[in-house]
């Protein structure tokens, strides 16, 4: 993978701290992650962790585990866009946690060709994924206000 211009890091930073943001939407109180979908410097999808819509807001069991059928932030977005006239062909990804493996997949067939991410998630086996998919995978380390793109190589 090549190089990233200052430009794109100053763009997947700024999109990165939108879906920082966006993911103080979620009630989950265990962690909250917040999702982005952009193509053509346009964002087409948006998401957070949540439980499907119909359900109570209200993502812990009285054990305080996350509930089984609570999606992910990635995945809301990426349904979202099934709802929508968008198609995710060739889009670029932000999420402020790594993909976990479930989402990868669905990363991978929704034709995202781009995952910008902020801290890393407990595995990191979803990650793994997307680069054997081909797909570019970019950790934007913060800093305080500064963000530095770690671009992961496949061997990682
Ligand atoms: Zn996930």
């Amino acid at each position: 993978m090549g190089n990233i211009t200052d430009k794109q890091i100053t763009l997947d930073s700024r999109y990165l701290r939108m879906a920082q943001i966006w993911a103080e939407n979620s009630y989950c109180r265990r962690r909250q992650v917040g999702a982005l979908i952009v193509k053509d410097k346009m964002i087409i999808s948006d998401g957070y962790n949540g439980t499907p819509v119909g359900f109570e807001n209200i993502c812990e069991d009285d054990d305080d585990h996350t509930k089984a059928y609570v999606l992910h932030a990635e995945a809301n977005a990426i349904t979202k866009v099934a709802q929508s006239n968008n198609s995710s062909l060739d889009a670029t990804l932000y999420v402020t946690t790594s993909p976990c493996i479930e989402c990868s997949k669905l990363i991978i067939q929704a034709g995202i060709k781009r995952v910008v991410f902020g801290e890393y998630y407990r595995m990191t086996d979803g990650v793994q994924l997307l680069c054997r998919a081909g797909i570019e995978c970019i950790h934007l380390v913060q800093n305080g206000d500064t963000f530095t793109p770690h671009i992961i190589s496949r061997d990682e």
